[in-house]
């Protein structure tokens, strides 16, 4: 559509726009009449700008009757008095929806725009993210100082992926950022979402046209004595692009299934593959259209990533190459030349092998993976960088919990019969995160499981990186004055960050406890998941949570942890259910939390106060946690379905209490979520300056 719409104002009117010059504001379903070769059809383009001069457009004559302008005001005040020229739009009907659309994109209400756009922002705390350098050598950090470079080129591809004309956006809103208030809070705002969409709001465009780039472009129609072009808004659309920039902006799913069938195996493979985009031969002559081709389902072609993005790439892989010839840690230098052949062979099965093996103080995850941004179809993945130290205290913790993992298998709370010889102990590193970029917007992640490339996970699985210090910075700025809220006030100085990530620790290892593999009563093999279906996710969260906090009682009772623990944890974990059930109970990690929550407030280990607070019972806590830990184990051991059905109906809901809660957070505005920045960044270059100058004199 887009392409035929271009097509069409070079044609009849010879104006020549580019793709981001257009806005798809409306759809009008209108039934057509044809009269042999004539369509007769009104073609509005509404602008922003003082008018084209006449003069400008090339018209040709026999098709176009005629041009004028005329302000959307004065155009909606004839069709309201249903002025003969311009009916049968009905404007009551679906075509005035129009209007409200335009008003809406094209409205210059600066201090409300900027009210909303406050408030947006106010949901995400603003917070330096340091990490300890102390634990470096000197030659580390000027290999990191390398990394971060390359992991800046990440951010560059990523905006490129997302739409295909954020940098012209990104690069404006960051000019007028000094402008006024409220171009600050549109530049800051962008900045987390990192496009006009808001995350926390399902992509709602938060920009309008009107707030966008204009540029200034001669050649777009006939040159005309003192008058310098045609100035354009980079429009975008009201709704986030499904397809992102992977695919041409006008392809649909049907198009793309189409050509697809027509390809070669291998072809096929690259066309749905994680490393490549699709574009459009007629795209590549945009500023000069050939009028006489219309697309076809050929008109598609494969652009692998190597090629499209190499001019990052080239860059990126030039410093990671230095980075690798720098570091003396075999399996980091590994990783590092990997990559540089994964940037430009398009290959990365080594380097997702090498990344699985990565055992080095300086931890480093660059490079393509997630495939959310491809809502069209999952295929396509988006650049990211996550760069970190590794942390020893957690390290450790984490070589503890996997070291008990048998001894907690053989006493979990569940009949002797469903207990299995076996426990995986899934590789997790843990690390300060000191930089990240490119596909991480909006909500701030705590940890991720990679690679995705299934012929690795198939063989080996897969490694979890979990963020310390971003979980630290959530724990402060959220949880904190959740738990101010809605902790009663004798237990509040209880909530703490260590208790809470030993928990966090522990609920992933308890992941790899419990039934997984089952026989159902029939005799047949099977698996947890395949008997549980919709349902497995919740109940698997909700496992991991209950079963570590009956896990990290028992080692306490053991004399392996201390006894000084055990409230703290208790505590911590109920506050952080606030914080959980806040994104919702559609959630997995929402209603399994919300599941907990219900149950144990139902036996009274959870006691709620009349100023609206809540408590732990520390006599009843560990009996109901013991209850509900059998309870879910025992649901998988049998791969019972309809028993989970009815735990997850009966508690797995939002109960007054719990709403009460949540009301609480929304009228003190408690943060949603973080908008980190990364000091050492700064830090890093300071050391590296000083040491050129050391060298210079
Ligand atoms: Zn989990």
């Amino acid at each position: 559509m887009l392409y035929d719409c271009r097509r069409r104002l070079l044609k009849e009117l010879g104006l020549n726009l580019p793709n981001d010059a257009f806005e798809l504001l409306f759809v009008f379903q209108q039934e057509c009449v044809t009269n042999g070769e004539n369509e007769f059809n009104d073609v509005y383009l509404v602008t922003t700008l003082a008018p084209i001069p006449l003069e400008a457009f090339s018209l040709q004559e026999y098709e176009v009757s005629f041009v004028k302008y005329i302000s959307v005001q004065e155009y909606k005040h004839l069709l309201l008095n249903g002025d003969p020229q311009y009916v049968p739009y009905d404007f009551h009907g679906q075509y005035g929806q129009l209007f409200d659309i335009i008003t809406k994109r094209y409205q210059d209400n600066v201090e409300e725009k900027s009210l909303i756009l406050q408030n947006k922002l106010n949901r995400y705390a603003s917070v330096s993210l340091d990490a300890e350098l102390t634990g470096l050598t000197e030659e580390d950090k000027e290999v990191l100082l390398l990394i971060i470079q390359a992991a800046r080129l990440m951010d560059d591809i990523f905006y490129n992926q997302v739409w295909y004309s954020n940098e012209s956006l990104r690069e404006w809103l960051n000019q007028h950022s000094q402008l006024s208030e409220f171009d600050m809070i549109k530049w800051k705002y962008y900045l987390i979402n990192k496009s006009p969409w808001s995350s926390l709001d399902e992509d709602e465009a938060f920009l309008t046209t009107a707030d966008s780039a204009v540029k200034l472009l001669p050649e777009a129609t006939r040159k005309v004595a003192g008058w310098k072009g045609l100035e354009y808004k980079a429009a975008f659309p009201i709704v986030k692009p499904p397809g992102a920039s992977f695919y041409p902006p006008d392809m649909d799913k049907m198009e793309f299934e189409l050509w697809v069938k027509g390809l070669s195996d291998d072809e096929k493979n690259d066309a749905i593959g994680f490393f490549s985009v699709i574009r459009r031969h007629s795209d590549s002559y945009s500023s000069n259209i050939t009028v006489s081709s219309n697309p076809t389902t050929s008109d598609l072609y494969i652009i692998p990533f190597s090629q499209e993005y190499f001019s990052f790439l080239a860059k990126a892989a030039e410093l990671l190459h230095k980075a690798g010839d720098l570091t003396t840690s075999p399996s980091l230098k590994r990783l590092l030349h990997s990559k540089v052949d994964a940037f430009l062979s398009n290959n990365y099965y080594d380097s997702d092998i090498a990344w699985m093996e990565l055992d080095s103080k300086l931890d480093v995850t660059i490079g393509p993976y997630e495939t959310y941004e491809d809502v069209l179809f999952g295929y396509k993945a988006a650049f990211e960088a996550f760069i970190g130290i590794q942390d020893d205290k957690a390290t450790a913790q984490l070589q503890f919990f996997g070291d008990h993992l048998k001894d907690l298998e053989q006493n979990l709370p569940m009949d002797e019969m469903y207990k299995s010889e076996d426990v995986t102990f899934a590789p997790i590193r843990i690390i300060q995160l000191v930089y990240n970029s490119g596909d991480v917007k909006g909500p701030q992640i705590l940890a991720f499981n990679l690679p995705n490339d299934e012929r690795i996970v198939k063989d080996r699985g897969t490694s979890m990186v979990m963020l310390k210090n971003v979980s630290e910075a959530k724990f402060k700025l959220i949880l904190q004055p959740i738990a101010d809220l809605c902790i009663a006030k004798e237990q509040q100085e209880l909530v703490d960050f260590d208790s809470f990530f030993t928990h966090t620790i522990c609920h992933e290892c308890c992941h790899g406890i419990g039934p997984h593999t089952i026989t159902l009563p029939s005799g047949q093999k099977s698996t947890v998941r395949l008997e549980l279906q919709e349902l497995h996710t919740a109940l698997e969260e909700a496992k991991a949570d209950i079963v570590g906090l009956w896990a990290l009682n028992f080692l306490i009772s053991k004399n392996l942890l201390p006894k000084t623990l055990v409230k703290s944890i208790y505590v911590s974990f109920l506050a952080s259910c606030f914080r959980t059930v806040r994104f919702g109970l559609k959630e997995s990690h929402g209603k399994g939390q919300a599941l907990q929550f219900n149950w144990l407030l139902e036996k009274g280990a959870y006691v709620l106060h009349p100023d609206d607070t809540f408590s732990v019972d520390f006599d009843k806590i560990e009996g109901a946690v013991e209850g509900l830990s059998r309870e879910i184990l025992t649901i998988q051991a049998k791969g019972d379905k309809d028993s989970a059905q009815k735990l997850l109906e009966k508690y797995g809901q939002m109960t007054q209490p719990l709403n009460n809660a949540l009301g609480k957070l929304t009228n003190v505005e408690v943060p949603i979520d973080i908008a980190p920045n990364f000091p050492v960044v700064t830090k890093l270059q300071h050391i590296q300056q000083s040491n050129n100058c050391c060298c210079v004199s």
